[in-house]
């Protein structure tokens, strides 16, 4: 079994002892990783620090074309990467709706580029005979990234590469459960950055508190649940870290009446059961009208029967496992909870017997707000269908949780859909589409999903501090 490199300063650092990282198809490990001391975190913050001065002072050509490196060096190993992130997730190579490996690799190599591309320029705000203003975005220092196990490399990118464009460095804290392909990342970019820029630190929790709470961290990106989020939270208050959360979501979509039911419900299963509804902007509660609601429920059965679920290295695979099993655990829990509180389990409703942590894709018809399955985030291939009679009753059923991530409104009336959509309590919002992100637009959570945003110009700004500059001209 490989034991793949954490990288400080640019060496692969050996521990002397290892974590088991492993298949969730399986149920057994198949790679290990160092597992990280606290002196490891202190030296992977030290370097990072040391390296700051000069890859603060790189000039943006330079730095946007390392960047751009970085890109090549996923597009390169993307065959390696995709196997280890099909390995480590249990996620698909392609699967349903081409949500799996390939898009992950996708995505971080669109990620990488356009964000390497992204201008960084000072805004004048004044410039006449008195004085001249400038608005100047400097880096914050050292940014420690702490990632979850869904989409660990591409979420790695999303933390990772905005905060080099701007001028920070970084060390990175995977998830224990799928530190492999970011591990593999950060030994590859070695060849394109100088040493300390980019470090990583492979382990459980206590290793990303260390990381959170060092003195010498100015920033913490942190995506993952909202209860570690709010202890990252109090942990950055001591110095006053700026933080970017990116939480936990428990995203409704209303179907408005009239909808074309077919079509509508393939879109809404793919949303809702993609990378087996471990996606933090995944369709997790689903509003129907009363005209309706046998009817699209009666479709969600049938694709969730035909969906066909396995090892994810299968190219057949469209669902593979859930990726470990406290995930497993918590699905199956629901589901009971569901079940002896009113619940019609319409397809579904159990884990697989034999190897692997599997969920049979399951719809459940009959709750309301106040059932478990409803108000909690279930992060498993489980989506509650939930009647309604008016549409105001629906909007108000869909903005009481305490999540606010994303949301969606389906319905050929655009703009009855559009005008329900903005009343929804929510950082974005879908009509006939959820959880698409794309590297310009700004991703974030409003109430307990999060703080600040990714992506675009506004997420390139979270990774800098203002510094106005007035030049008196008399
Ligand atoms: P998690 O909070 O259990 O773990 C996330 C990371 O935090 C891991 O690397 C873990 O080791 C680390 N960690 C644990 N305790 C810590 C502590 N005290 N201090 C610092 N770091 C600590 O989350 P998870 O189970 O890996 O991820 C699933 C959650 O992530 C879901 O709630 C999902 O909605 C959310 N998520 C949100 C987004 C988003 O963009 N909003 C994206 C993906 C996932």
């Amino acid at each position: 079994m490989k034991t793949y490199p954490m990288t400080i300063n640019g060496k692969a650092i050996d521990t002397g002892r290892t974590l088991d990282v492993i298949n969730p198809a399986l149920g057994r490990p198949f790679a290990a990783v160092p597992a990280a001391r606290p002196q490891d975190v202190d030296a992977a913050v030290a370097a990072a620090r040391a390296a700051f001065p000069a890859w603060r002072a790189t000039p943006h050509a330079a730095r946007q074309a390392m960047l751009h490196a970085l890109g090549g060096a996923l597009e390169a190993n993307m065959p390696e990467l995709m196997d280890l992130i099909t390995r480590e997730t249990g996620k698909p190579l392609q699967g349903l709706n081409n949500v799996g490996s390939g898009m992950e690799l996708g995505g971080a190599i669109a990620w990488t580029h356009v964000t390497a591309d992204l201008p960084l320029e000072p805004e004048v705000i004044q410039d006449n005979d008195q004085a001249r203003i400038e608005v100047h975005r400097k880096p914050l220092g050292v940014v420690a990234s702490i990632t979850p196990w869904n989409w660990p490399l591409m979420i790695a990118i999303w933390h990772i590469i905005p905060a080099l464009r701007a001028g920070n460095t970084v060390v990175l804290k995977p998830s224990e459960y799928t530190p492999v392909a970011t591990a593999r990342f950060v030994e590859l970019a070695q060849a394109v950055l100088p040493p300390g820029v980019l470090n990583v630190v492979t382990g459980g929790g206590d290793i990303g508190a260390a990381l959170a709470g060092h003195a010498d961290v100015n920033k913490i990106v942190f995506t993952g649940s909202t209860r570690t989020g709010k202890r990252i939270m109090e942990g950055a208050a001591a110095s006053l870290k700026r933080l970017t959360l990116e939480l936990g979501g428990n995203d409704a979509g209303i179907v408005l009446p009239g909808a074309d039911v077919p079509a509508v419900a393939a879109r809404l299963f793919g949303v809702a059961f993609h990378n087996n509804g471990q996606t933090c902007a995944c369709l997790k509660r689903l509003y129907v009208h009363d005209s309706q609601y046998e009817a699209i429920c009666n479709e969600l059965v049938r694709l969730a029967r035909a969906v066909r679920v396995g090892d994810g290295l299968d190219p057949q695979t469209e669902l593979g496992p859930l990726q470990n099993r406290a995930q497993l655990d918590v699905v199956g829990t629901l589901a009971a909870d569901a079940a002896a509180h009113g619940g019609r389990i319409l397809s579904g409703g159990k884990a697989r017997a034999g190897q692997g942590y599997f969920f049979e894709p399951t719809i459940v018809a009959g709750l309301s707000n106040g059932a478990r399955l409803v108000d909690e985030e279930q992060f498993g291939p489980i989506l509650p269908v939930i009647r309604y009679s008016d549409v105001e009753q629906a909007i108000a059923l869909a903005n009481d949780n305490p999540n606010g991530l994303g949301g969606s409104v389906w319905s050929s009336d655009l703009q009855l859909a559009a005008a329900v959509g903005k009343r929804l309590e929510c950082g974005t919002v879908w009509i006939n589409e959820h959880g698409a992100v794309q590297p310009d637009a700004p991703f974030g959570g409003v109430k307990q999903s999060g703080i600040g945003v990714e992506f675009g110009r506004h997420g390139l700004e979270e990774f800098t501090a203002i510094q106005t500059v007035k030049i008196m001209k008399h």
